[in-house]
């Protein structure tokens, strides 16, 4: 079976997270495309929420690592 190609160029932007919708965008970290619902505006681009999570959660423990060092410098 032939896919008409109006169809198969809808499905390559197909959100990762959701097949069923359309994906105008693409993640900034792990290029996959995203559905406006699973775009994140980050600082340095548009991220998928996954990454977002990751990116936040990552630079969050390291400034905990920080403070948490300066704190033992301190005393
Ligand atoms: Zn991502
Ligand atoms: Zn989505």
């Amino acid at each position: 079976m032939v896919i008409p190609l109006a169809e198969a160029e809808s499905l390559t932007f197909k959100c990762y997270y959701h097949p069923d919708r359309f994906a105008p965008r693409r993640c900034g970290l792990c290029g996959r495309l995203i559905c406006v619902s699973c775009t994140v505006l980050h600082t340095s681009g548009p991220v998928c929420a996954l990454c977002y999570m990751r990116k936040v959660l990552l630079e969050e423990a390291r400034l905990r690592i920080r403070l948490s060092a300066i704190e033992a410098g301190a005393r």
